[in-house]
């Protein structure tokens, strides 16, 4: 089927740049309107900063073909649900090509569900779009209480489908990990937090503050090198707390807490669940400087603390948990990550 989407087909996920054009394909297309093969359900409409949000979290997709806006599919993550799937706009106008790019779309968001840990996902359709469905491995699901219906009083379907069968090895391991720990099985959904997969290839960045050799990605590794001599020439010394950590480190780290007697909720709090750690990807690193206690706030007090605000973004680093950050955990000034 994917042979049969034009070559020119992008998906990607949007950014907060992307939100008056998302708006305004929303109110082109309707609901149900003429040239949409689905709307499923847009209340996000006229709702931009509902909109923005769901960009930080990567959970709107765009299809473009051609460079031009074609399509939508969004994931709400508190509901476990495909909350848009909108298709048949611009540029082009046969329903062969929008009904491929709606699978497509479909396809990368279920993707993009389990990256999520989502493992049943649910749509709420109009009769009409049943069988568009069905042969997708949606089953007609459980009626929600106070079932929504639209606007014009059709009322909608809910369906559901397991992604069991997609979930890859990594995340199948990460989820009996966390099941042995006691994590419950929405934790990424509820942190809004991805899997993180474990990087493969990696360089030494040369000894931590411990005294421990650390490895990053290539590339992330490259960076740190950069940032912390161009520190180093402005008079501030950045030190390695941690970078790189392995899955099963992570859970070593979370059992040792458990087995001091530490409650689950706190060690969370402060250490990502196995598998979500964004130090399994080589692109992180925890970084303190001399005088600092490694891993404590007060870090957010010092001079290099400052200069990495300052030059961090410059070499690709940002902080990934700052002060009341959306993924509900605590703030993190040591921590950065390489998004480049
Ligand atoms: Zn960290």
């Amino acid at each position: 089927m994917s042979t049969q989407v034009p070559q020119a087909l992008r998906i990607r996920p949007a950014t907060a740049a992307d939100v008056a054009g998302i708006v305004q394909l929303l109110a082109r297309a309707g609901r149900g309107g003429k040239g949409a093969v689905l709307v499923l359900h847009h209340s996000d409409q006229g709702n931009e900063r509902a909109l923005r949000n769901r960009t930080l979290d990567g959970c709107l997709l765009l299809a473009e073909i051609q460079g031009k806006l074609a399509g939508i599919a969004g994931i709400d993550l508190a509901q476990a649900a495909l909350s848009d799937l909108v298709v048949g706009t611009v540029p082009h106008k046969s329903t062969v090509v929008d009904a491929l790019l709606a699978g497509a779309l479909l396809e990368r968001a279920e993707r993009l569900a389990l990256a999520f840990g989502v493992l049943h996902l649910r749509v709420a359709v109009t009769a009409g779009t049943i069988p568009w469905f069905l042969p997708r491995a949606y089953r007609p699901g459980q009626a929600v209480a106070g079932a929504a219906s639209l606007e014009d009083g059709a009322s909608l379907h809910v369906l559901t489908r397991s992604l069991r069968r997609r979930q890859t090895r990594y995340a199948r391991l990460v989820a009996r990990i966390g099941e042995e720990l006691g994590i419950p099985g929405n934790y990424g959904q509820l942190h809004r937090l991805q899997l993180q997969n474990e990087a493969g290839n990696l360089h030494s960045i040369g000894l931590d503050v411990f005294g421990r050799e650390q490895r990053m990605a290539p590339r992330a590794a490259a960076a740190w090198q950069r940032m912390s001599r161009a520190a180093v020439t402005q008079g501030i010394e950045l030190q390695p707390v941690s970078a790189w950590r392995s899955v099963s480190y992570q859970q070593g780290l979370v059992q040792r807490k458990l087995e001091k007697g530490l409650a689950l909720d706190a060690i969370l709090q402060v250490s990502a669940a196995p598998g979500y750690s964004e130090h399994h990807t080589g692109r992180a690193i925890d970084i303190t400087s001399p005088g600092c206690t490694a891993l404590a706030e007060e870090f957010a007090h010092s001079p290099a603390f400052r200069w990495l605000q300052r030059h961090a973004p410059g070499f690709g680093f940002e902080l990934s948990f700052p002060r009341r950050n959306r993924h509900k955990l605590a703030y993190e000034p040591w921590h950065w990550c390489f998004r480049n």
